[in-house]
This record gives C-alpha cells, sequence and structure tokens, in this order.
C-alpha cells in the first residue's frame, strides 16, 4: 500500500475527547447540552442510525432525547413535535432521521426546526449561510471530511478537488466547504462527461456517489487524496464504499477507509454541532 490512511475512527475519538471536556464545562456553567431526536418509522437502518446517535451523546456528557412516532404519523404530528421542541429552552438541537415516510414532505419538517437548533445545517436559512461563507451550522459529513483533511495537514488552497456527487446533504455542501478552503472545485453528477478525464487531473477526489466500488485505480492520479463518503453493501452483503479501496490505495497518496472513515466522523460533528448550538444559545441568554 502506498497510500496514507486517514482514520476517521481514530480522529473522532481524539475529537470527542475535547467534546466530553466542552460539555462537561457547560454542563457545570449553565446546563447539560441536548440533542433532541425525532425518528419517524421503523426503518431498520435509521433505528441504527439513531441508536449510534444517542448512544454516542451519552458517551460524551451530552443529553438525547429520542422521540419515536409510528410510520403512520401525519405530517402535522411531526411538525407539532419540532414546533414544541423549537420551543423547550431545555433543548439545544433538533435532528429529524431522514428519509421520512413518503407522505410527510422532508423539506417542509426541515424548515419547520428553528434555524438555531439545526444540528444537521440542512435548513435553508444555514443553507444559504453556508454558500454565502457567513457563519452557520455546517453540514456534518462534508464538515467532517475537511477535519479529515486538516488532520492530515492537506493544504487545499490553489488544489483542484473533484467531488463526486451532488445531494444537497453531502455533494454541494461538500464543495462550498472546500472552496472555502481555496479549492478549485469540480462538481461531478450522473450527467458529466469523460468523467475519468476530470478524476485523473483532480488533487483530491471526495466520492458520494452511493455506488459501491465507484471510484477504480485508473481514475486516480497517483499521489492523489481519496476521501469515500460512501456507505454500500457489496454483492455479498459486506459493508463496502464508493472506493474500490483494495486497488485504489495502491495509486492514492492519502486514502480513507469504509467503515472507520467518514462516517464516525459524521457523529462527531453532530455532536460537535450540538454543543455550538448550546453555546450560542447560553450566550443569547446572558447577552439578554
Ligand atoms: P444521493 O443518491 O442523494 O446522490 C448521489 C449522487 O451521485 C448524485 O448527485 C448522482 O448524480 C451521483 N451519481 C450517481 N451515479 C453516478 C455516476 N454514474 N457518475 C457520476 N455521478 C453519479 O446520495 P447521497 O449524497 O445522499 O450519498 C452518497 C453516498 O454517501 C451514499 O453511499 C450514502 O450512503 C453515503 N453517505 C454517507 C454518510 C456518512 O456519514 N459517511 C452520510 C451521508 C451519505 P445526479 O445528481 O445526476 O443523479
Amino acid at each position: 500500500m502506498t497510500a496514507q490512511l486517514i482514520n476517521g475512527k481514530d480522529l473522532s475519538q481524539q475529537i470527542r475527547k475535547n467534546i466530553k471536556e466542552k460539555a462537561s464545562q457547560l454542563t457545570e456553567k449553565y446546563r447539560q447540552p441536548c440533542l433532541a431526536v425525532i425518528l419517524v418509522g421503523e426503518d431498520p437502518a435509521s433505528q441504527v442510525y439513531v441508536r449510534n446517535k444517542v448512544k454516542s451523546c451519552e458517551d460524551c456528557g451530552i443529553k438525547s432525547i429520542l422521540q419515536r412516532l409510528p410510520a403512520d404519523s401525519t405530517e402535522k404530528e411531526v411538525i407539532d413535535l419540532i414546533n414544541a421542541l423549537n420551543q423547550d429552552k431545555e433543548v439545544d438541537g433538533i435532528l429529524v432521521q431522514l428519509p421520512l415516510p413518503k407522505h410527510i414532505s422532508e423539506q417542509k419538517i426541515i424548515e419547520t426546526i428553528d434555524v438555531a437548533k439545526d444540528v444537521d445545517g440542512f435548513h435553508l436559512h444555514n443553507v444559504g449561510a453556508l454558500s454565502c461563507g457567513l457563519p452557520c451550522l455546517k453540514p456534518c459529513t462534508p464538515h467532517g471530511v475537511i477535519k479529515m483533511l486538516e488532520s492530515a495537514n492537506i493544504d487545499l488552497e490553489g488544489k483542484l478537488a473533484l467531488v463526486l456527487g451532488r445531494s444537497n446533504i453531502v455533494g454541494k455542501p461538500m464543495a462550498q466547504l472546500l472552496l472555502e478552503k481555496n479549492a478549485t472545485v469540480i462538481l461531478a453528477h450522473s450527467k458529466t462527461r469523460n468523467l475519468q478525464k476530470l478524476t485523473l487531473q483532480a488533487d483530491v477526489i471526495i466520492a458520494a456517489v452511493g455506488r459501491p466500488l465507484f471510484l477504480k485505480a485508473e481514475m486516480v492520479k497517483p499521489g492523489a487524496v481519496v476521501i469515500d463518503v460512501g456507505i454500500n453493501r457489496n454483492s455479498e452483503g459486506k459493508l463496502c464504499g464508493d472506493v474500490d479501496f483494495e486497488n485504489v490505495k495502491e495509486t492514492a497518496g492519502f486514502i480513507t477507509p469504509v467503515p472507520g472513515g467518514v462516517g464516525p466522523m459524521t457523529i462527531t460533528m453532530l455532536l460537535e454541532n450540538t454543543l455550538i448550538a448550546a453555546e450560542n444559545s447560553f450566550q443569547k441568554k446572558e447577552n439578554q
């Protein structure tokens, strides 16, 4: 293997140590920071994600409130619950686990969350602030990727960074954050032509396509930094990323594994956002 591994699990543990310390200081000075998680329905993957989020909060001294609603809940019932949590002075962050049942509009639900409690960073206000380079709660997955690049001392200034995938939760905000770091950004998607020609020029590739082993070694410039956001199951049901890790690691300069890469960092950034939201709220109260 020629590539250096960027280990998201180890980095997460380091950051979570600081989060735990900060949470304990805030608890002593004000009250325990608190994240409310809403799970609608019984989707098995969502249940695992939510369990991990709740457990991670507990491990870091952040209070968590899990609100479960049945799959046949109406949109209004979910909105009413969010409005109650918006009003609750003891709740700092609100996360609605996606996807939601088809009869509920995700956009409507996200827009109901108080901007100051939007720890996923999906509210239009936070999305707009991010694209204007203004302070905001940053979306967890792309923010986690930036932290991983920083941890490996990768200077992004002037580098050609290619983001594979343009979803609202990963690809687009990822491009914004790379731009903020002065990278020159290509945002590629399913309609992109001559993809390999583009990827071969990139100094940094962030793969967020949702297709197992999509990024092959012959698409990667020798020495490039390759970050794998993908979480997929291969034909044997084993967890794998969007990058053909076994072969790409022989070409890339840096690479992230799946599992143990971007995944743990996403939750860590959620914890960090909850602390930021709590601190902002305590500060606001002090200034009143
Ligand atoms: P989406 O399905 O919303 O987006 C996938 C993107 O990939 C789209 O923009 C699509 O293009 C593009 N794409 C699909 N096929 C191709 C292709 N052949 N060539 C080029 N581009 C293509 O996925 P998400 O962004 O939500 O997630 C991406 C992956 O990241 C998934 O595996 C998901 O599980 C994982 N993920 C991991 C997280 C973590 O914490 N590690 C968090 C969130 C997601 P188009 O827009 O044209 O359709």
